[in-house]
Formats: C-alpha cells, sequence, structure tokens
C-alpha cells in the first residue's frame, strides 16, 4: 500500500479480464471467463447485500442450463411455470406450454446464486468498489480501470480487456463515450408489490385493458410478484395507495377479485419510471458493453435478464477463440456487436409497440384475434420470447390478414385502417418515435 495525493493506493493488479458490475451480466461473464481458465477480476460498487430494482421473470430456462446453474436455480424454490395466460383488450391469447418452462425468481436470490457460483469457480466478488476511471495506454486504448473502494483505498487493474456490465447508468459507457442510438421513449412506469397467500394459479398471467395493464406471476418463496405497468401520465397513486393499487389490480385482472383479503403484503412497494430504450456503441479498442450497460427495452416483455446471458454466450464464443493480441481481443469484440444488434433489434421494436401507451388500434386487435384462433400461433407467441420466432414475422401474414379484417368492420373507416396499419408498421422496423 501507498499514498497518492493522501490517498491510500494499492498496488496494481494484473488480470485477464476486469468486469465492472456483479449482477447478471458479469457474473455470466465471470464464470465464463474463470471456467476457460483466464484470470478475472470482477468488481461492484454496492455492498453484497444491495438489492436491484427490477421485476425478475425468466423466459428461457435453457440459458440458465447452458451457463451450468440450472440446478441451483431450481433450488431457490420458484415453480416452474407452464401456462400463460396473455389477455388484450378482450383477446384471449392464453398458451399452455410444459415443453417450455418459466420462472420467476426474486433478484436477491438470484444474483446471489450467481456470485456464489462464481466464487466457485475461483474468482472473488469484490463489492465496495466503485470504478471511476479508466486506464489507457499511449495509443488511447483501455488498459484498466481504477476503482475506490469504500475505505477510500485506490484500485488499478490492468487487464487486455475492460467489461462494462454496470447496468443502465453505466460508468464504463460514459468514460469511454459510447454513444446511445436507437432512442425510444417508452411509455409505462412500473409499480409492484409482493404478497403472501394470494391463491392465484401457477401461470404468469398478463391483461392490457384499454390503457391499463397489469401482470402477475407467482415466484419463489410462495410470494406472488403483482406489477401495474401505468402510462406514465396516469395520475393514480399506484406505489403511495395500496388500495388503489389493488382495486385496479383486480378490475383488470379479473382471478385475482376477492383474493387480496385474506392475502399479507410482504415488503414495501417498489417502482421505476422513466425507462427508455436504447442501443449503446458496444465495443471499442480495449472495451466492451453488456447487459443493460448496452441495450435496454421497454420491460413489459421481460428480456433484459435472458438477453444479458444471450449476449454473454455470443461475445465469449467470439472472444475466447481470439484471445491472445490486443488486436485480436478488439477485432472479436467488434465482431459481436452488431451480431447484439441483430438479435436484439426486433424484440426492441415489438416491446416498444406492446407497452405503447395508445389505446389498442383496428388493426393490432385484429392481429391478437388472429393469434388467438390457432394454438399455433399461440405457441409461436412463446416462441418470440423465447427468441425462437422473429417478431417481424408478424408484419407478414398475420398483419395483412389482419388489415383486411379491420376493413370488412362497418365501424373502421379505410382511412383510419390506412393509418392503423402504417403505425403498426413503423413501430416494428423502429421508426423514431412512430406512434
Ligand atoms: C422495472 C424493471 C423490470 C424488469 N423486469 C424484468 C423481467 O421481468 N425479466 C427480465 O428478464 N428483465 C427485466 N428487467 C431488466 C433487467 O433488470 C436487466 O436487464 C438486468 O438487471 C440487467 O443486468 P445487468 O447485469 O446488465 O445490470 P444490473 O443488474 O443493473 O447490474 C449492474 C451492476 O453494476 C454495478 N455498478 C454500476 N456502476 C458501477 C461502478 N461505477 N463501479 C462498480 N460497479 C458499478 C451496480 O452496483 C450493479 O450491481 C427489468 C428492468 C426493470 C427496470
Amino acid at each position: 500500500m501507498s499514498e497518492n495525493n493522501g490517498a491510500a493506493v494499492a498496488g496494481i493488479e494484473h488480470a485477464d479480464i476486469v468486469i465492472v458490475g456483479a449482477r447478471i451480466a458479469g457474473c455470466a461473464m465471470a464464470i465464463r471467463f474463470a471456467e476457460a481458465g483466464k484470470r478475472v477480476v470482477l468488481l461492484d460498487r454496492g455492498a453484497r447485500e444491495t438489492d436491484v430494482l427490477s421485476t425478475h421473470y425468466l423466459q428461457d430456462l435453457r440459458l440458465w442450463d447452458d451457463l451450468g446453474v440450472l440446478h441451483e436455480l431450481h433450488a431457490l424454490g420458484a415453480p416452474p411455470l407452464h401456462s400463460t395466460r396473455t389477455v388484450m383488450d378482450g383477446v384471449d391469447m392464453s398458451v399452455h406450454h410444459p415443453q417450455w418452462p418459466r420462472m420467476c425468481v426474486r433478484r436477491a436470490g438470484l444474483d446471489e446464486m450467481l456470485r456464489r457460483r462464481v466464487e466457485a469457480v475461483g474468482v472473488p466478488v469484490r463489492t465496495g468498489l466503485t470504478v471511476s476511471r479508466v486506464l489507457t495506454e499511449r495509443n488511447g486504448r483501455v488498459s484498466g480501470v481504477l476503482a475506490i473502494g469504500s475505505d477510500g483505498v485506490e484500485h488499478r487493474i490492468l487487464a487486455p480487456l475492460v467489461v462494462g456490465a454496470d447496468g443502465r447508468n453505466s460508468t464504463v459507457a460514459k468514460l469511454v463515450n459510447a454513444k446511445k442510438y436507437a432512442v425510444t421513449t417508452n411509455d409505462r412506469d412500473a409499480i409492484w408489490r409482493y404478497y403472501r397467500n394470494l391463491p392465484t394459479p401457477l401461470e404468469f398471467q398478463l391483461v392490457r385493458d384499454g390503457r391499463d395493464i397489469y401482470f402477475m406471476v407467482p415466484c419463489d418463496d410462495g410470494l406472488t410478484l403483482v406489477v401495474a405497468q401505468p402510462t406514465r401520465d396516469d395520475p393514480r397513486p399506484y406505489y403511495r395507495d395500496r388500495a388503489v393499487f389493488e382495486e385496479n389490480a383486480q378490475r383488470i385482472i379479473p382471478t385475482l377479485r376477492g383474493l387480496f383479503d385474506g392475502a399479507e403484503q410482504v415488503g414495501e412497494p417498489r417502482q421505476v419510471r422513466r425507462m427508455d430504450g436504447y442501443f449503446r456503441e458496444a465495443a471499442g479498442p480495449g472495451w466492451v458493453l453488456i447487459g443493460d450497460s448496452g441495450h435496454f427495452k421497454d420491460v413489459i416483455t421481460g428480456q433484459g435478464i435472458s438477453d444479458a446471458l444471450r449476449q454473454v454466450h455470443a461475445l465469449t464464443r467470439r472472444l475466447l477463440p481470439a484471445w491472445g493480441s490486443p488486436r485480436t481481443i478488439d477485432r472479436a469484440t467488434a465482431r459481436w456487436w452488431p451480431e447484439r444488434d441483430v438479435d436484439a433489434r426486433p424484440m426492441y421494436y415489438f416491446s416498444r409497440s406492446i407497452g405503447l401507451g395508445l389505446p389498442t388500434n383496428s388493426v393490432d386487435v385484429e392481429l391478437f384475434r388472429y393469434i388467438s384462433t390457432s394454438p399455433r400461433r399461440r405457441d409461436n407467441l412463446t416462441l418470440m420470447l423465447r427468441h425462437e420466432y422473429n417478431p417481424r414475422r408478424l408484419m407478414g401474414l398475420p398483419a395483412a390478414v389482419s388489415v383486411a379484417k379491420a376493413l370488412g368492420r362497418a365501424q373502421n373507416s379505410a382511412s383510419q385502417v390506412f393509418n392503423d396499419a402504417q403505425a403498426s408498421l413503423y413501430r416494428q422496423f423502429g421508426r423514431k418515435q412512430a406512434r
């Protein structure tokens, strides 16, 4: 330990990879790199027990199996879910999907499970360390980070690759000047509560009624998560007033009627507001961004956690065989960046269109009806959330049928249907702010 301008300085450390942020993306990356025999430094500014503000519906359990933690995930006690009830403006698109189980696991347990796994593969999880600078070589290439401990000690960690896994307000992104692009204004906030003794069926339920959206899902420890997703301009006090939250929940999700009387709310309500979507430049000389630090979408489709795991999987497949010189590392991260975008873009715009704060238009409601009448099409909705069916396929035959049906309804004028079709199309293909 030495001193620099009065601050205590720990000795310089060397690693193959330094990962900033020890949650979904960071832990997954640490596990993959440690298993490949690399020297990993994983750090996080939060104390070990801090929780993250996020709901936690897991769409695709294969990703956890692939990471080697499926057994540990099941051990957290959340029931596997084999049914999804999706009702959009009265159109029921429910699916029974025992072959594609899902799960809802609160983040405190989920993140801790991943951190334990990181430690089991030999990497200490160093909490209470805030990265405040990136270190660079003479040619400008990032070569490490400077982190300050909660005890005020400065740590310099040098590595050929710095990974920003530090969430939406990523410090690493700011330090390397990674710019956002394709930004979308998402229309909804999220307010949620946990309940014990809420005897709901073992299924995920999402109901949209006009502009209102609620969803509900059983999770670990016998709790049920109930989430309101009001539009940003909705003045009702869902967070402050439990009665308002529950009255609306029962109005929108009929299976909840009368059930809150015998239920106990566990913990405090939670909320997140103003969650705009974005992509960020994902890679540059000596750095790469994964998870929310590089991309965030409307949370309504519950994709962020799965996306982080998918990104880590694809990135490590590119990086590990290329590991060697800074040039080969940078080339691998640069090649992965467009792959990330291709994987994420269709679901990005689909999520925004589902979360839109406008009433469902004449074409979209026909699309819901079209999907609802066929078990195969309803299955495709489930496959979509597992990235096995591209949402853009809805813009082919399904959209054509929906427009024809909308034109056939006496209450719709041709110009209205034309405008609605155009709006739906633009939303799916990412025209900026298209309504
Ligand atoms: C309201 C809401 C609901 C959601 N619901 C779902 C859902 O149901 N299903 C789903 O799949 N996804 C959901 N998501 C998305 C999901 O939360 C994220 O995609 C996921 O948390 C991304 O994980 P991450 O590891 O990238 O980042 P994070 O979980 O944000 O972790 C980042 C870590 O970086 C650390 N950090 C930040 N800055 C520094 C620094 N300077 N130095 C050191 N450490 C730092 C932080 O302390 C933090 O621990 C939801 C998100 C929100 C906001």
